[in-house]
């Protein structure tokens, strides 16, 4: 009998290894490249005036630019744990940073790698706990500084230890990117890499060959650099993110050398040095306008500085991409955790259900599947993500999760009942910047605003914004019995969007205040 057995059984394996090669050999690898607070402002597949990022824009050119790229909660940590479950923060649990997040719960490198991807994770991760679900990590420790990073990645027994880096950090996470790719993983599997930037989020310390790059510029400012917040309820006026206030000394870079070594500071201090000297001089004799303007051209030019590093990382990847004949069969997506503030309404960071922070860019690069400079207006999240990796890979969607595949999308065909608005929900307050916390329903042409608590006491104030008569949501038209009827549609729209993803209706907001992160194990 057992004869019998084993010829079978050796014939059934070996039947299995066949195909499962043999599927393996198609099966696309899987390239996400994500940065944190990088803007459509600050890419010039979207916006020229400030930047060129030849290289980002190449992932344009090769293939679709998503215009209506939505984030669910545009905030640093949630972002990450929407993208690893996708599903929104209230089922998550990670809702505001300082969190930490549940790698026991389902999450899309886990299911990749059940059906035999090869999975990775390098660079910014910020979810608190260690991943799960990757065959190789080597995260940065928390928001991780801009020079001699310490990383964390499993040892020689399999437990998490930190390492030390001399270098600048963009620089540092590309090289890592670079050699798991070359001599790390296994040529024999297909595979999925995050590669994740630290850049170009506060304090914006760039490379140092940009210390002196954009010099000569003088940058156009954003037409809403001085908005005085009249136009809406009170708690635009409420917020700490002013360029005006709040950029510190660290952030303009007259003081501080964050975590460089001697040789770094001296190449720093020859940069700024000269630079600082001139606006000492002269503030005395400033206006506030002038010093306003001062502020926004330093820190959007640092801002940028850090960006041009992840555009020149950005191209060694797929210049590598293409030397390994891996580009092919590799599916390529740029996004960033939220949009950002580069000066709009006097602001820098993000939080708001506003244009410039809850959208993402989003490019997305597959031969053979998106048809190259195409263009992309459907509303999608960041709450697709996974749902697509899985369906690219060709490994089922759960039903629990709360997006959907952008693959037909890619493929040029959006499905019938593709969504047509969007729900947005913000926690982090009391919290940095003072936002209150909100959320919102848009579908691109109107967007509804509820803000519902404010220094840990509840507010009902609402906003309604018409975007095509005002894109730069200066005018709420709450109220305004011309929009009686477009207000009670949005509404009815929260109402149902808030029922179709289970959103808890008390958010209490005393609740959830910050909490001190665990140590990291
Ligand atoms: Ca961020």
């Amino acid at each position: 009998m057992q004869r019998l057995i084993f010829p079978t059984t050796a014939l059934v394996m070996l039947m299995c290894i066949t195909s499962w090669s043999r599927a393996a050999e198609q099966r696309p690898n899987i390239v996400f490249i994500f940065t944190d607070d990088h803007c459509e402002q600050a890419l010039s597949a979207y916006d020229p005036s400030r930047i060129t990022t030849p290289n980002l824009d190449r992932i344009a050119n090769e293939g679709m630019r998503f215009d209506r790229c939505y984030v669910t909660n545009s905030i640093c940590g949630p972002s990450r744990a929407v993208i690893q479950t996708g599903k929104y923060s209230h089922l998550n649990g990670f809702i505001r940073n300082g969190n930490r997040f549940n790698g026991d719960q389902q999450t899309f490198p886990k299911l990749l790698q059940a059906e035999g991807y090869q999975t990775a994770v390098v660079g910014k991760w910020h979810l608190a706990s260690t991943p799960q679900g990757y065959d190789y990590y080597d995260v940065l420790k928390g928001q991780g500084p801009y020079y001699n990073p310490p990383m964390i990645t499993a040892g020689e027994n399999g437990e998490p230890v930190t390492r030390k880096h001399t270098g600048y950090t963009t620089e540092i996470i590309t090289d890592k990117l670079l050699g798991w790719m070359k001599e790390k993983r296994d040529p024999a599997k297909p595979f999925m890499v995050m590669y994740q930037h630290k850049a170009p989020h506060r304090n914006w310390m760039p490379a140092p060959k940009y210390l002196n790059w954009l010099d000569d510029v003088t940058l156009p400012e954003p037409e809403t650099m001085y908005d005085d917040y009249s136009g809406r309820t009170q708690s635009a006026g409420r917020q700490t993110m002013t360029m005006r206030q709040h950029l510190n000394p660290r952030d303009l870079k007259l003081q501080g050398h964050g975590t460089m070594n001697p040789e770094q500071i001296k190449v720093w201090d020859a940069a700024y040095g000269p630079k600082n000297e001139v606006f000492e001089k002269s503030k005395s004799g400033m206006s506030e306008k002038e010093i306003l303007q001062w502020k926004y051209q330093r820190y959007a030019k640092d801002y940028l500085r850090c960006v041009k590093s992840v555009d020149d990382g950005v191209g060694e990847v797929l210049d590598y991409l293409d030397s390994a004949g891996l580009a092919d069969n590799t599916i390529v997506i740029y996004s960033s955790d939220q949009g950002w503030y580069l000066g709009e309404h006097g602001w820098f960071d993000k939080r708001w259900m506003y244009e410039e922070s809850l959208k993402t860019p989003l490019l997305v690069r597959w031969p053979g599947h998106v048809k190259p400079g195409t263009t992309n207006d459907d509303i999608v999240s960041n709450l697709d993500f996974p749902e697509t990796f899985l369906d690219v890979a060709g490994v089922e969607i759960p039903a629990d999760m709360q997006g959907k595949s952008l693959v037909p999308i890619l493929e040029g065909q959006t499905p019938e009942d593709w969504r047509t608005s969007f729900y947005y929900q913000y926690y982090e307050n009391p919290g940095g910047h003072n936002v209150a916390r909100h959320y919102g329903v848009t579908n691109g042409q109107h967007k509804l605003i509820h803000f519902y608590a404010l220094e840990g006491k509840k507010i009902d104030d609402w906003e309604l914004f018409d975007l095509e008569e005002d894109p730069n949501e200066l005018r709420s038209v709450y109220g305004d019995p011309a929009y009686a009827e477009i207000q009670k549609y949005m509404k009815s729209e929260l109402g149902r969007l808030r029922t179709q993803y289970a959103v808890s209706p008390d958010d209490d907001p005393g609740r959830a205040k910050r909490q001190k992160p665990k140590q990291q194990k």
